[in-house]
């Protein structure tokens, strides 16, 4: 996909980068991102996709804002509460980078819709604010083989990971049992969803125009209290319920291939 002579200068500075430059400019404009709880963190991570030149987001969050969502919902404005959080972030996004189309889905993620919402995407970015609906949407990207950012904070510390199906442990081989999170339960500094965000949007960019090293495999732990940032190698369960079915897929998919090449037999 090519680029305009306006978006070649809107993002002249990124292009400017080694390992990004007009090639990954193209990546990310062929880019539908999808972004699930468009809250204080969802949404600064679009915010960052929007900036970036991303072709596409979809946002995906159901309610209306609250006033004690503004101390970090950073696309909302004061006299939009009461009002659907995503059509103000469209507005906003809209306003901007006219250049990314945005749709805006004012739903939470369901069984219902979430099939449709992985395939509709390239990736997918798990801002949700229960393991509900973050399980849904590991689930589907595992079905449907898309890479997931996984985003998730609880007052100071804060994870991040991306997950490739088949290649990297999935959500639910690092946190086979869910934390009590409590949708209210938790304070949070606008500042500390924030940094989360910006962190999950670079991941996001790494992943589709080959900048850097993403979190394949790793999990990043930050604890923003007193500034501990660490990685770890989560453990890859050969016997995960959701994921363990298709890294035995592509290990077989990857026999064949050799024994196509080869001519070899070899009984998988
Ligand atoms: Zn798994």
């Amino acid at each position: 996909m090519e680029l305009t002579p306006t978006e070649i200068e809107r993002y002249q500075r990124q292009i400017m980068l080694p390992g990004l430059g007009e090639e990954g400019q193209k990546k990310l404009k062929s880019t539908t991102a999808l972004v699930t709880g468009v809250g204080g963190l969802g949404g600064t991570v679009a915010l960052y996709l929007a900036v970036a030149g991303i072709g596409k987001l979809i946002l995906v969050r159901g309610g209306n804002l609250r006033l004690d969502d503004m101390n970090r919902q950073i696309l909302m404005t004061d006299d939009w509460v009461g009002k659907p959080r995503v059509l103000k972030a469209k507005e906003t996004l809209s306003k901007i980078n006219p250049d990314v189309q945005i749709e805006a889905i004012p739903e939470y993620v369901t069984p219902d819709n979430v099939d449709i919402l992985v395939r509709g995407a390239d990736i997918a970015i798990d801002c949700a604010f229960n393991f509900e609906e973050r399980d849904l949407l590991n689930e589907a990207c595992v079905r449907w083989d898309k890479p997931m950012v996984e985003a998730a904070m609880n007052e100071m510390e804060a994870y991040l990971t991306t997950i490739i199906p088949g290649k990297t442990p999935c959500l639910s081989c690092i946190f086979p049992e869910k934390p009590e999170w409590d949708r209210w339960g938790f304070g949070v500094l606008g500042a500390v969803s924030g940094t989360l965000a910006t962190l999950a949007a670079l991941e996001v960019i790494k992943v589709i125009t080959g900048l850097g090293q993403p979190l394949y495999g790793k999990l990043l732990t930050m604890e923003l209290g007193s500034l501990h940032f660490a990685k770890h190698r989560p453990y890859h369960d050969p016997n995960c319920p959701i994921c363990s079915k298709i890294t035995q897929q592509k290990i077989n998919q990857t026999l064949n291939l050799v024994n196509t090449k080869t001519n070899l037999s070899i009984s998988v």
